[in-house]
């Protein structure tokens, strides 16, 4: 077998689906957001992010990179281990102290990334509890897929935020089974919330364990930055919150947070945290730092979804088709995935306009997407050039109008 040619092969059937995935090399700039500079064959040239998951643009914040430069300063730049071996910076302690309370849970633990803490935790609780079975929503997110499938558990798929549906499964499992239901807060590509309360209710009915996926959740939403767990008043009813650090908080790691014990048996059990080097002590710091701000502030959570709000106004004034949902995401539907790649790429090249193609795997085929996520920071005038450039494309592929 030719293996080059074999690895060609599968790229080009990639292209042909209009699926292969091109890097943007873009650099931020500190204190500049959303604007970044993009490297082109040799050239520089001006951008505006619109598909940033640093919502709100804390990645940036003067009070998190300052706390970096300090843990950096002091600390050093790696960890300098795994956890249980010379790995466990006091940053550490304290992170895990702060996404405990932040959750109103009694413990956290960290992981490199939200994938991570996915991965480990999910695998980790169905496979160590002899007989657990997991229902999971069928939208949920590659990492918590994996992690279930890597359990070898029993798994069940209820629809989508369909309580009744997660309600019959449950009634059909042997009522002296371990049970974990596992779902998302706010759903990436589609932007819509789960029915928290009543899937904790159901859960409760069958003595279910309950798995909260609170990634574009936290920080975002509750009076602390908590999640919807926070402002829905149900993050005590949750066996595991699961976060990541990397998106509204700004810098990188996931973590889990729930009773005392929940954590120390997936610390104790879970091969994806116990051999894998700790986070650098610096972006713990720079965690904690907006974990703080986020939970004294509201002003950027308030901005960002008014923001959302006024772009899906603005689109809607233009006849440009969006999925309705009550969260900060903006899905701009364009369902077709050769043209959602050119489109994207016109908005690049002619526009200075960065957003990613979103299309198969990560969105169900025919619902080829541009996620547009808009920030704190994003202005009017910002508004104005992305919605015009869109209208742009929009008349020049014939495309679909909103009604
Ligand atoms: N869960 C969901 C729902 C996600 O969208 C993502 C990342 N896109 C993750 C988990 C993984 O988080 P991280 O990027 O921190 O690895």
């Amino acid at each position: 077998m030719d293996y080059e040619d074999y690895f060609r092969a599968q790229i080009d059937t990639l292209r042909r689906e209009g699926r292969y995935r091109i890097f943007a090399d873009i650099e931020r700039q500190a204190g500049h957001y959303p604007r970044a500079i993009r490297h082109d064959a040799g050239a520089t040239r001006d951008v505006t992010v619109w598909c940033s998951n640093d919502y709100l643009g804390m990645g940036q914040h003067p009070k998190v990179l300052a706390a970096m430069h300090e843990a950096l300063d002091r600390y050093g730049a790696g960890a300098g281990g795994t956890r249980n071996i010379s790995g466990t910076n006091h940053e550490h302690v304290l992170l895990e102290r702060d996404l405990a309370e932040l959750h109103g849970k009694d413990a956290a633990l960290l992981f490199n990334s939200g994938y991570m803490s996915n991965w480990a935790a999910l695998s980790t609780l169905a496979s160590r509890m002899p007989g657990c079975v997991i229902v999971s929503d069928e939208m949920n997110h590659a990492s918590m897929i994996e992690g279930m499938r890597h359990s070898r558990a029993e798994r069940r798929v209820f629809r989508h935020n369909d309580v009744a549906d997660l309600r019959r499964l449950l009634a059909e499992l042997d009522p002296k089974a371990p049970k974990l239901v596992a779902f998302e807060s706010v759903y990436s590509m589609d932007g819509d919330i789960a029915p928290i309360a009543d899937i904790c209710d159901v859960a409760d009915e069958f003595r279910a364990m309950t798995y909260c996926d609170e990634v574009h959740g936290v920080g975002l939403y509750g009076a602390t930055g908590g999640g919807v767990t926070e402002r829905d008043g149900v993050a005590h009813r949750l066996t595991v919150i699961q976060g990541t650090l990397a998106k509204a908080f700004g810098v990188i790691g996931g973590y889990i947070a729930g009773s005392a014990a929940m954590c120390d048996f997936v610390r104790s059990y879970a091969s994806g945290f116990i051999f894998s080097t700790a986070l650098p002590p610096a972006v713990a710091a720079g965690a904690r730092a907006a974990i703080a701000h986020l939970r004294d502030s509201g002003m950027e959570r308030d901005r960002l979804h008014e923001r959302a709000r006024t772009l899906r106004r603005r689109l809607d004034a233009a006849g440009v088709p969006h999925l309705p949902n009550p969260s900060h995401i903006v899905p701009v539907m364009v369902c077709d995935p050769v043209v959602c790649k050119t489109i994207s790429d016109i908005l690049l090249d002619e526009h200075g306009i960065y957003v990613q193609p979103i299309n198969y795997p990560t969105v169900t085929r025919g619902t080829e997407r541009l996620r547009i996520t808009p920030s704190p920071v994003h202005t009017d005038a910002d508004m104005d050039r992305l919605v015009s450039a869109l209208e742009d494309v929009w008349a020049r592929f014939s495309l679909k109008r909103a009604a």
